[in-house]
């Protein structure tokens, strides 16, 4: 066959890492808050693996699993800081191992921080962003992989491990191979991917069943608020092709939010010809605005996010946050577009 799958991390790495998991006894694997299919299909995948090599090893994350992720396998050992901040306290401050999954700095796993900065336990991440902060004895970043689960099997196939993935671990790297990349619609045309779904599917993965799970699900209160945030309150900006929505506290309340309801509704403005950029804001609390941005090409949401909305990401997914009302974020947000030349004015790429 032409296509292998070639090693990703190089030989010193490997045998670093092997000692590193080798001596350890307690590893917590932790990654972002909000935790999307990637950081908990990565780290639960991982853990797996870890578990399987004789490893006591377990999930630690900053807060709950969105309930549209509930059917990833294991998804119940996870320990949820936010629910039972002694019993993450304690399986941290125990810990000789921590990975960082995921995420590139560590205000990203929000209160964990904290835990994790006064533990004296080695660190390895394991991260597909841009820009890694220096927090980890041993850092693997490859911003070119389109997930972090698609990373995790191959540094587990560097290491010699990968026949310890078993059908429950590979459905959760399965998991964060498809949500990472709408299902292979964006970020997947490296070929290794397939070489690797390949595996996973050989392994017993019913890829179909986990596409159901994650993009075929819904609630009432789901569809309706989206329905209703796209009839009413998506703006155009054609000249800028740019497309926003906003749905205010009290637009949630009356459809009943429940977090992950609004999940892949920013991607919706890009099905239309000439909008390459795409924002979201969703106005958690009367001053904070949790802000989603998508783009298609080129266009660098990321820099958006960066920029002017303390966040980031990655070139065509990214988030910030802004600490104000909904108004302003809105009026910022058309103010930056108007202005910042650099970003907006560049019309052969925009069009
Ligand atoms: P989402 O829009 O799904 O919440 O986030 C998309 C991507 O943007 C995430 O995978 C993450 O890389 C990035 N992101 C979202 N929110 C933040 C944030 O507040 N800070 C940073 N640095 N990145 C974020
Ligand atoms: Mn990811």
């Amino acid at each position: 066959m032409s296509f292998t799958l070639k090693p990703i991390i190089d030989k010193t790495t490997s045998a670093r890492l092997q000692k590193l998991i080798n001596d350890a006894e307690h590893i917590v694997i932790t990654c972002h808050v909000s935790p999307d299919g990637d950081a908990l299909g990565s780290s639960l995948g991982l853990c797996q693996v870890l578990q399987d090599l004789g490893k006591s090893a377990v999930v630690v994350t900053p807060d709950m699993v969105p309930r549209q992720l509930l059917f990833i396998p294991n998804v119940k050992s996870i320990v949820v800081a936010s629910c039972q901040p002694h019993v993450a306290r304690q399986c941290i401050s125990r810990a000789d191992l921590i990975f960082f999954l995921d995420f590139n700095e560590l205000k990203r796993i929000d209160k964990l921080a904290e835990i994790v900065e006064i533990s004296s336990a080695e660190r390895v991440m394991i991260d597909h962003h841009l820009d890694p902060a220096p927090i980890a004895s041993i850092t693997i970043s490859h911003p070119e992989v389109s997930s972090t689960s698609a990373l995790v099997y191959r540094v587990l196939n560097d290491l010699g491990y990968i026949d310890k993935l078993n059908i429950a671990g590979a459905t959760c790297i399965c998991t964060g191979m498809m949500t990472d990349t709408g299902n292979f619609s964006y970020n997947s045309l490296d070929p290794q991917l397939y070489l690797i779904m390949a595996d996973l599917v050989a392994r017993g993965v019913d890829k179909d069943e986990v596409y159901r799970s994650v993009f075929n699900t819904s609630s009432e209160s789901k569809l309706r608020l989206q329905g209703y945030a796209i009839s009413r309150n998506l703006r155009l900006f054609h000249e800028y092709g740019t497309a926003l929505i906003t749905l205010s506290g009290e637009e949630l309340n009356q459809y009943h939010y429940e977090r992950g309801d609004t999940e892949g509704l920013v991607n919706v403005p890009l099905s239309i010809p000439g909008i390459r950029c795409s924002v979201f804001m969703r106005q958690d609390s009367e001053n904070y605005v949790k802000i989603s941005a998508r783009s298609i090409g080129d266009f660098p949401v990321n820099l958006v996010c960066e920029r002017y909305f303390g966040g980031g990401g990655h070139l065509n997914a990214a988030g910030g946050d802004w600490n104000g009302s909904l108004d302003e974020a809105v009026s910022t947000f058309i103010r930056i577009m108007e202005s910042d030349s650099d970003l907006w004015n560049k019309k052969e790429t925009i069009h």
